[in-house]
């Protein structure tokens, strides 16, 4: 039998995702940003103090607070399901019925095996069945479901479920292709990896829909 520490040692280092939901508990929002921000300094400083850091020091002194703000509002902000972005949708009055791509969509995110940066492209696609979304709002889907401790495959999965609800169709397609630090800085240390993911709904499951859509991500965009 494995121990279960060295169990998820073994999930965290292989990258496996045990769900396709963000592991929160029910009570994640019963606290607000602002107590979190509090017990979170006083955690990073516990970090550094162990580490033997001297948190008299100017330039280390405000590095818990700075952490424990950044965690919260920037890049894990994407938990609360509040800051969603209101996914607003229009009816398609100019009658495009073919396949709509908003690909090189930047993306920041962090894994939550180590913590450390997911540094990426997001490819977004769908084919309207009868309403349209704002292209911003793709880039600000993006950005929400990646303000989170990560996997990249989960990742992918709620883009496309987001959009498909929002859009009310199976048609939605994306690929993210993107750098893990913890792959790329340290552990194996491999610079040129990069790891791609996709999820393909509806017509994209078909060979020439998605093929279109591969093309088209491949398309060099000159100005
Ligand atoms: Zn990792």
């Amino acid at each position: 039998m494995i121990h279960s520490e060295e169990l998820h040692d073994e999930i965290g280092d292989n990258h496996i995702a045990t769900s396709a939901k963000n592991p929160v508990r029910d009570d994640a929002f019963e606290i607000s940003d602002e107590e979190k921000i509090e017990l979170i300094k006083k955690d990073v400083e516990s970090i550094l103090q162990t580490l033997g850091m001297d948190l008299t020091d100017d330039s280390i002194k405000g590095t818990p607070n700075r952490v424990a703000k950044m965690f919260v509002k920037e890049i894990f902000g994407g938990l609360n399901p509040d800051k969603k972005p209101k996914a607003s949708t229009f009816d398609n009055n100019y009658k495009y019925g073919e396949m709509l791509v908003e690909k090189n969509i930047t993306l920041y995110s962090t894994c939550e095996h180590h913590l450390l940066p997911i540094i990426g492209r997001a490819h977004v696609a769908y084919i309207s069945s009868g309403r349209v979304i704002g292209l911003s709002k793709m880039n600000r889907i993006v950005e929400h479901y990646s303000k989170r401790p990560q996997v990249q495959e989960r990742l992918t999965m709620q883009i496309v479920q987001e959009l498909q609800i929002a859009l009310g169709t199976e048609d939605v397609a994306c690929v993210i292709d993107a750098k893990h630090l913890c792959v790329n800085s340290r552990g194996i240390k491999d610079i040129e990896s990069s790891t791609v993911t996709s999820e393909f709904g509806g017509k994209f499951k078909e060979e020439k829909t998605r093929r279109e859509f591969l093309d088209y991500i491949k398309l060099e965009t000159k100005f």
